[in-house]
């Protein structure tokens, strides 16, 4: 493809996400690199002999990650002056393979993972679901941005396969738990932060300085056995019913690429406390379409412009109290779900708890999900000059419990 041929591409260079890769029958060998239209530049190759060579060597986009805003700015200037140029990117034709012949891996090596609430719809269903008696979103809601550490090493890369999970379940009408494999198995349609530049602990991240540390986003599936979460939940919030898989996608989209998708955010009412506010021009939303399929039907499109909290709002709390980060750190935003019946990201919400199944296009319903049941999520988001950016897929495929 030329340079010109990019221009509106959802993966041109005005997008440019990062990501790894092996090449047939050499899985071991595990290389970082950018996606470039319909192709995926190698860029332990490509950035040898540039500023950034040390940092694009290993399988893992760690190294970057600990470089920091401007190094993440420099290489992807290098890229996307190198690629406009026609003789800089002949010099880089060798070193670009097409994405459908390569095999994509986990592009880092997730350290902590905290997934979020941040979803003023998505946490009035729930509660609605859950406390029909009470109100609906908890007091602390609008004063914080609900979190829980999860399971950094059951992060798994868009396209691996995830086991129905077992375990212990107590339904209104059992007597005594049950133990099996669940049968209340949920996604949740998400956008992970991608995180770089370590801090000690002891300090904190404000939400002005959180900016620089984020990355990029990828599109993200938290996976939920909702039968085991009821059960488990109180009082220490969600543990195995969310740990046996997450899936993120392959490819990392820059912060930078997504310039032009920033929106106000919702207004927050009541203020929350100065530590959340910082100067407030830090405060942003993303005007993310999410799209939902479950066995290629479309069952929701989730918009992330209407989530309640900013990203960066996430970060500085996640590090009030002294907390430190770790290039790799991944967080997530939490189900993501909209006004409307259609915009909703998990099926809990989606067939509220099950009482009003939906229906896929082969004329099979489903409450929750079957054994080989296929969902994926897919997303865009405007770019530069009106130019999509297309967030590259989540997907995975439930497998029967073991
Ligand atoms: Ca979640």
């Amino acid at each position: 493809m030329s340079a010109t041929d990019l221009t509106d591409h959802p993966f041109g260079l005005h997008h440019l996400p990062y990501g790894a890769f092996s090449l047939p029958g050499d899985a071991g060998d595990v290389r970082l690199a950018v996606r470039v239209g319909d192709e995926a530049l190698d860029l332990r190759a490509a950035g040898a002999g540039t500023p950034w060579a040390e940092a694009l060597r290993g399988p893992t986009l760690n190294p970057l990650l600990e470089l920091g805003p401007q190094a993440w700015a420099g290489l992807r200037g290098w890229l996307q002056e190198t690629l406009a140029d026609d003789g800089g990117r002949r010099a880089l034709a060798e070193h670009l393979h097409p994405v459908d012949g390569i095999r994509l891996h986990l592009p880092l090596e997730v350290r902590d993972y905290v997934d979020f609430y941040a979803s003023e719809q998505h946490a009035t269903n729930v509660g609605r679901i859950f406390r029909p008696d009470g109100d609906a979103l908890t007091p602390n809601w609008k004063h914080l941005p609900i979190g829980y550490h999860g399971r950094s090493s059951t992060v798994v890369v868009s396209g691996t396969d995830v086991v129905r999970p077992t375990g212990q379940r107590r339904g209104k009408d059992d007597p005594a738990p049950v133990f099996g494999p669940s049968v209340r198995l949920d996604i949740e349609a998400e956008l992970g932060f991608v995180v770089g530049g370590s801090t000690p602990v002891g300090s904190r991240v404000t939400v002005d300085e959180a900016e620089h540390h984020l990355f990029g986003v990828a599109l993200f599936n938290d996976w939920s056995a909702r039968d085991i979460q009821a059960w488990e939940y109180v009082p220490l919030g969600p543990f195995l019913g969310k740990s046996f898989a997450s899936s993120v996608a392959a490819w990392v989209t820059p912060m930078a690429a997504l310039a032009a998708a920033r929106v106000p955010l919702p207004a927050q009412d009541p203020e929350p406390l100065p530590y959340l506010l910082g100067s407030g021009g830090s405060l942003f939303g993303l005007d993310i379409t999410l799209e939902v399929r479950l066995n290629g039907t479309v069952v929701s499109r989730p918009p992330y412009r209407g989530m309640y909290w900013s990203p960066t709002q996430m970060l500085a709390h996640l590090t009030v109290n002294g907390a430190a980060l770790s290039s790799g750190d991944l967080f997530a935003s939490g189900t993501v779900s909209g006004d409307r019946p259609d915009q909703r990201g998990s099926l809990l919400e989606l067939t509220w708890s099950g009482a009003e199944p939906i229906t896929l296009e082969d004329g099979t319903t489903r409450t929750f999900l079957q054994d080989g049941d296929t969902v994926t999520i897919t997303a865009t988001a405007p770019g530069p000059g009106g130019a999509p950016v297309g967030l590259a897929e989540v997907t995975g495929t439930v497998r029967p419990a073991v």
